[in-house]
């Protein structure tokens, strides 16, 4: 029996039905879909075998990598399996990236609906097995770590009442090895431990997983060089890994997963192997080349708008040799806001190449460029950043207007205080006004105006495909009822 158990909750460990677009559905409250139904959804449950989960989130992959490599014994549980394998287990390792619903997308959605979002009922359902807190009894440790530990600091009593011993706030590979030792040898960690500066891996320190990861996941760099005010990402250094790193890790996903579908990793994958924000033709010519040749089909997480303006022969090339196996490919995309005047105080590096001061044209330029290029944008709009006024409000609505032909998702987000802005106050339904409601209409009614293309890009011929369309149309006009009542309430700390 393994010594160290890693898990993550229910809405983590799942596919989405090979989609992560569909993961969003994570975020959502309770709503008049039976909650069985939406989680078969939204989130089924990962295969297993004999409660191991047949793949895992790729930032639990890489703590399961680091462990195994240095000597322990480590094993990733499925959340339904825990109970299999704790007996004696010394150790049990939590992958967070949303535990009580406070980021951006759950917490909106929360303020709307007035209801915790299904991510964190499951991260609660998660702590209160009864399996673990008989552990517990007994002096397992637990050890939570992944991108959404920041909420743990709003939750103290949380912390206390669920016996978390140590909470890792940053890149965990160099210090996981040494919390696990002081948790097998005298028990005391720190409640809090965040990654100091020299304790951010270098490349070379990074393993690289050797279990496959959730749809095919694969980094291909670490952290951001735009540098916006209101972003965690932001703080850590920029590093690309090298080819030979990301098509080993893809091969892991093949052969042990048969995962032929890769999600490529990074803030701004246009930027990849860059050192500043002009993107490197070469590099990002090859990676794709070569992970086209390697898999079935591929998409990026991030990229960024003003890469994509800012080279457009440069886009439409990476498209022609991405659209060879695929119809259209997927990214999230940030737009945040509209108004020049914004951009230059909160994200003045966002359109480099360009200035701040061309932020709106060059949203409108790259999302052109996608839409005639097929990738479809999933793009997040920030609500309520500090020292937003009306007449940012005004210009980020004539944006939309702008956009309403563009294929694409527009979700709009009640700003979170993260990163250099992490001391503001959190957006509150007090401050929404006439012209915040309007923005959230606009963002509602572009998506439901393209939902339906989207869902039947996204699930050719799929029996869900038509729940999804049906679920996605009445969620959105009652959140536009919602936002019209402007009784919002926001339920947090
Ligand atoms: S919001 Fe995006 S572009 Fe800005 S710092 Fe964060 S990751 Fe980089």
């Amino acid at each position: 029996m393994p010594e160290i158990l890693l898990t993550a909750d229910r809405t983590l460990m799942s596919d989405y039905h090979h989609n992560e677009f569909i993961g969003f559905g994570t975020c959502a409250p309770p709503n008049f879909i039976p909650n069985w139904l939406y989680g078969r959804l939204f989130f089924p449950p990962i295969k297993t075998k004999r409660g191991i989960p047949i793949a895992a989130p790729y930032g639990l992959r890489k703590i399961e990598a680091q462990l195994l490599g240095e000597g322990f014994d480590a094993l990733t549980v499925d959340p339904d399996h825990i109970r299999e394998y704790i007996n004696e287990a010394k150790v049990l390792g939590i992958h967070v990236m949303d535990p009580f619903g406070l980021g951006p997308a759950s917490s909106t959605l929360a303020a709307i609906f007035k209801k915790e979002p299904f991510l964190a009922q499951y991260f609660r359902i998660l702590m209160e097995k009864t399996e673990i807190k008989k552990a517990k009894r007994r002096g397992l440790k637990i050890i939570v770590g992944g991108p959404g530990v920041w909420q743990f600091r709003f939750r103290p009593r949380f912390v206390k009442e669920y016996g978390i011993d140590c909470i890792i706030e940053g890149e965990a590979e160099k210090v996981i090895a040494k919390i696990v030792r002081a948790a097998f040898n005298d028990g005391t960690l720190p409640q809090y431990y965040t990654t100091g500066i020299q304790e951010i891996p270098r490349l070379e320190e990074i393993p690289d997983i050797v279990n496959p990861s959730i749809n095919g996941l694969i980094e291909a760099g670490r952290g951001c060089c735009r540098g916006c005010e209101f972003c965690s990402v932001t703080l850590r250094p920029l590093r690309w890994y090298s080819y030979e790193k990301i098509l080993r890790e893809i091969d892991v996903n093949i052969k042990i997963g048969r995962i032929t579908w890769c999600c490529l990793q990074a803030e701004d994958i246009m930027l990849y192997g860059s050192k500043n924000t002009l993107p490197d033709e070469d590099k990002l010519i090859r990676l794709n080349e070569l992970a086209v040749k390697k898999c079935e089909g591929l998409s990026w997480s991030h990229c960024s708008l003003a890469s994509i303006a800012s080279k457009p022969k440069l886009f439409s090339e990476v498209s022609e040799i991405i659209l060879r196996k695929q119809p259209w490919w997927g990214a999230e995309v940030g737009i945040e806001t509209g108004s020049p005047e914004l951009a230059k105080k909160v994200m003045p590096a966002k359109a480099h190449p360009f200035k701040p001061e061309e932020w709106p044209k060059v949203v409108r330029t790259g999302m052109g460029l996608m839409h005639d290029n097929k990738l479809i944008p999933a793009c997040t709009l920030i609500v309520g950043t500090p020292e937003e006024t009306e007449s940012d409000l005004i210009k980020t609505i004539e944006l939309m207007d702008d956009l309403k032909d563009i294929r694409s998702l527009i979700v709009p987000l009640f700003f979170v205080p993260l990163g250099r802005l992490k001391d503001e106050g959190w957006f509150k339904e007090a401050q929404l006004t006439q012209l915040h409601k309007e923005l959230l209409i606009k963002c509602f009614e572009h998506d439901f105006h393209w939902i339906d293309n989207l869902i039947d890009l996204a699930f050719p011929e799929k029996w869900y495909a038509s729940f999804l369309q049906i679920f996605y149309r009445f969620f959105a006009r009652l959140a536009e009822h919602r936002v019209e009542r402007a009784g919002i309430s926001r339920n947090r700390k």
